[in-house]
């Protein structure tokens, strides 16, 4: 018998078994598809020798993340790879706005914004390791609770009134919209400032990564040291019932709400199944593989040195493109995300040739092909893009569901970043891993911090379930 049995092998999952394993306990991970990584997966979907991620690619979270630091990762492989420049913003004038670890360079970029932009992230930045291990984490009971007070003032507010108030300019605007808009939700919504800030900081801190070979490297890296400390993963073995899960004393779900419900329901009261039924799921993702004939020709030279490139024009524009995919119509000029790997990774894709990666927000359940107003959008900043496409993979986010069945309408954050989730997911509780089961618990992107690959719901979660189910082992 397991002692521990943790349902699906995503970085959290994979998080929870090693923080378990670590503490002694037997741990069984099950994963319902033929290779472990949930959204860190990457393979050569386009051609042969092109590597590509088919979900999240740059980690800045990843690389800050008190978890990962704590794991020898690096041992198994992994190997972070940054890129000359963050972030970069293009704008039709063919200048960008441009995000940089140093945080004086990239004030100096905005011009005018300036002292703004330095007013505003200088305090955090001076604390970065205290304030992201914060941010990282349930958001009660703060080890620097003055510092998090600081940032939640900010951090609570819509990206709108933060950008408008604190900025002049439409270079400083827009990157802060462009970084706002990773929440998936309107930027005139409360908390949608909380990303802006978060992984502008993180950039300041430790830059946006990608790992050599790909993001499958993280995952790889953590299945091998889970595999050392005695864990055991098996692949192909869906659980779609608590009949399908072997006797454990705990049982740990690396799956959003409305699955744990499908599969563990009738071993939860009522009243806790019906706060997990009023879970929200946010907007969807279209996702867009390439593999091209050379790198993207953006118009911008600081776009050709960035790991990661928001497509969308003015704040405006992207606060319109947010706003229409959340309520359920799908841009013409929709606000892109786009990451250009084999820049700094080349082992990416033959000598030569390149790979592209990007995502749109569409409405939750959206099974529109959007290929043409995402390569229209990237044509828009990097004329002759179209004529270097060799081969294109896409998902709808109907597709993504079908591929993991955790991006519940294509959501991939775990659940909506509204402001009652961002205070309390997935639903109000002290521990909010645990669940009335002293069995059960949450370990996905849908707990605390919520998405992104950096395993603290694995981890956090780990630590409620030795609390609770293993005496407080440790
Ligand atoms: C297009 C896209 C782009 C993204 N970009 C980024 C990015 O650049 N950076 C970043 O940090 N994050 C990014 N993300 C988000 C990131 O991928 C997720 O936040 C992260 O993977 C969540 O990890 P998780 O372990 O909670 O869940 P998942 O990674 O979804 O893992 C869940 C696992 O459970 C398995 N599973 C599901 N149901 C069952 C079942 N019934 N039985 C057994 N197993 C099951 C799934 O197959 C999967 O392997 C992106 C996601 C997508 C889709």
């Amino acid at each position: 018998m397991h002692e521990a049995v943790v349902v699906g092998a995503g970085p959290n999952g994979l998080a929870a078994g090693i923080e378990l394993a670590r503490a002694g306990v037997g741990v069984l991970v099950l994963e319902a598809r033929d290779r472990i990584g949930g959204g860190a997966r990457s393979e050569e979907v386009t051609e042969p020798g092109f590597v590509h991620d088919i979900c999240a690619a740059i980690h800045p979270m990843g690389v800050v993340s008190p978890f990962f630091r704590s794991v020898p990762l690096e041992r198994y492989g992994l190997e972070w790879v940054r890129p000359e420049l963050s972030l970069a913003h293009p704008f039709d004038d063919g200048t960008a706005a441009v995000l940089q670890p140093s945080l004086e360079e990239t004030a100096r970029g905005l011009g005018d914004d300036a002292r703004a932009y330095h007013r505003l992230m200088g305090p955090f930045v001076d604390r970065s390791d205290d304030l992201l291990a914060g941010i990282l984490r349930p958001i009660r009971l703060p080890r620097h609770p003055l510092l998090m007070a600081r940032f939640g003032l900010t951090a609570i507010r819509s990206a709108e009134s933060v950008l408008r108030s604190r900025f002049e300019g439409r270079h400083a605007r827009a990157l802060f919209a462009g970084c706002a808009a990773h929440s998936f939700i309107p930027l005139d919504f409360a908390a949608s400032a909380s990303f802006g800030v978060a992984l502008m900081l993180a950039a300041h801190a430790a830059d946006w990564p990608a790992a050599r070979g790909g993001s499958q490297a993280i995952v790889d890296a953590m299945a091998a040291y889970l595999t050392e400390l005695g864990g055991e993963i098996r692949t192909g073995c869906p659980a779609r019932s608590m009949a399908d899960i072997p006797p454990s004393r705990a049982v740990l779900f690396d799956l959003t709400p409305r699955q744990v419900l499908d599969i563990a329901g009738t071993e939860l009261p009522a009243r806790y199944r019906r706060r997990l039924q009023r879970f929200r799921y946010g907007p969807g993702a279209f996702k867009i593989d390439w593999s091209l004939d050379g790198p993207i020709p953006w118009a911008s030279e600081a776009c050709r040195q960035a790991g990661t490139v928001h497509v969308g024009g003015s704040w405006e524009e992207v606060a319109e493109a947010e706003k229409e995919a959340w309520d359920g119509g799908h841009p013409e000029r929709p606000f892109v995300l786009v990451a250009q790997q084999s820049i700094f990774d080349p082992g990416r894709a033959p000598d030569g040739r390149h790979t592209g990666w990007a995502y749109c927000h569409v409405p939750h359940g959206s099974d529109l092909d959007m290929t043409p107003a995402v390569e229209a959008q990237v044509e828009r900043f990097a004329p002759g893009f179209r004529d270097l496409i060799r081969a294109r993979h896409t998902r709808t986010a109907a597709g993504l569901e079908a591929y993991n069945a955790n991006m519940i309408g294509g959501d991939i954050g775990g659940g909506a970043n509204t402001l009652w989730q961002f205070l309390a997911r997935p639903a109000p509780r002290l521990d909010p891993y645990s669940t009335p089961n002293r069995r059960l618990f949450l370990c996905s992107s849908s707990t605390p911090p919520g998405g992104g690959v950096h395993g603290m719901c694995g981890q956090l979660a780990a630590r409620s379930a030795l609390r609770r189910a293993f005496d407080g082992r440790s």
